[in-house]
């Protein structure tokens, strides 16, 4: 996640609002002769929030999930006296495997990129250079959407899709920043190609868990409030996806 300003701020769009006015999106569904699906990540977390049910899912199916992490999440607490940048992309990377194996997602099938958090932009070319060989054979390729509003997650979305298209491998991005920015209705969001997963309970309660194993981004750390406080993790906890 790692927001410009961390924390739900004022002025945030509610979960009671989306949920007041969820649009009828057609349905998106996993298919089951897909044998590899790639997940990108900018930050430890984001995959997890926007797709964690659908890697559950897919893995769950028999489809081999490959995570790929572009940074260790080190700059989501500058200056804090618990933990440095270093001590974070460790506690970051545990937390990222924990929350896998809670997905039921193999954590042999992982990448870890290591470009900077905060300065994905300015690695973009040698991304989409890292993520080629990475994207061979994808029947899926799952990143932050590129209109996400934070410079990291467009960044990943944009190397994504430019690695992606030579191979033809088909890509789906992922909103987590905008449901907190935008409003239901939104025209600056592509609904008119937005897609809805529907998550079964107990896919529901393996995302929860996930969540929850980011302990240094829901919970306090030292003087800093939660990165990802409770009203911004209802986003993330509907009984439902959203890809485009
Ligand atoms: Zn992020």
């Amino acid at each position: 996640m790692n927001t410009p300003a961390a924390g739900h701020r004022p002025g945030a769009t509610t979960e009671q609002e989306w949920a007041a006015r969820r649009p009828d999106l057609p349905a998106w569904r996993p298919d089951p002769a897909w044998r590899r699906v790639v997940v990108c990540a900018a930050h430890p977390d984001d995959e997890v929030l926007g797709v964690g049910g659908a890697m559950a899912l897919l893995a769950a199916a028999g489809t081999e999930v490959v995570h790929v992490a572009v940074t260790d999440g080190e700059a989501s607490h500058p200056g804090n006296p618990v933990l440095g940048p270093a001590e974070l992309a460790a506690a970051r990377r545990e937390e990222s495997a924990a929350a896998l194996a809670a997905l039921g997602v193999a954590p042999v099938a992982a990448a870890r990129l290591r470009l900077p958090d905060s300065g994905v932009a300015a690695h973009e070319a040698a991304l989409t250079g890292a993520l080629g060989p990475l994207l061979v054979g994808a029947d899926l390729v799952l990143t932050p959407w590129t209109g996400d509003g934070h410079p990291d997650h467009e960044a990943v979305g944009r190397a994504v899709l430019a690695a992606a298209g030579p191979l033809g491998a088909p890509v789906a991005q992922y909103p987590v920043w905008a449901w907190h920015w935008a409003h239901p209705g939104d025209p600056r969001l592509p609904w008119d190609r937005a897609r809805a997963l529907a998550l079964p309970p107990a896919v529901r309660d393996a995302k929860r868990a996930a969540v929850a194993c980011f302990t240094t981004q829901v919970q306090p750390l030292g003087p800093d409030p939660a990165v990802l406080p409770p009203e911004f993790l209802a986003h993330h906890d509907r009984d439902h996806e959203v890809l485009w």
